[in-house]
């Protein structure tokens, strides 16, 4: 089974990088992945969770930040209990460190060929919507298939 998910890219840049890094056997959220892709830049890290912002953030966003466990697990379910309490610990971190009165959190569980995400290694999204972009550009974010489209 492939790291990916490469019918939900939404850009052909971001396929690309999931073909290479699956070509290579990376998981790009892996500790190894993280630290390896120059590109995925590190704002912090608590003991099981690393922050980074979104290479690729949704339009609208102002603030697109992805929570990535260190431990390779598809549901948030699946992982450890110390990771899983560490999550509500990480997330209040991020809330003041950046000093969100408001945000959205979204979180992709289990096969990826179902749910939108790209890849087989839970994340969560804190997605802050641009004030400047009015409602011409709400922030969305897709749970499910491409149907057709290869998984
Ligand atoms: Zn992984």
């Amino acid at each position: 089974m492939s790291l990916y998910c490469f019918g939900n890219a939404r850009t052909p840049e971001q396929l690309a990088d999931m073909r290479e890094l699956d070509a290579a056997g990376i998981c790009l959220f892996c500790p190894d992945g993280l630290r390896r892709h120059a590109r995925q830049q590190i704002l912090f890290a608590t003991g099981h969770w690393t922050v980074t912002p979104n290479e690729f953030p949704y339009p609208g966003t102002a603030l697109h930040l992805l929570l990535v466990p260190r431990e390779h697990a598809a549901d948030l379910l699946d992982l450890s209990a110390a990771a899983q309490a560490d999550f509500w610990h990480v997330l209040g971190q991020v809330r003041e460190r950046h000093g969100l009165g408001h945000y959205g959190l979204g979180v992709r569980n289990g096969d990826c060929r179902y749910t939108g995400a790209t890849i087989r290694h839970v994340h969560a999204h804190v997605l802050v919507g641009d004030p400047a972009a009015g409602n011409e550009t709400p922030v969305r974010m897709r749970f499910s298939s491409r149907p057709g489209r290869e998984a």
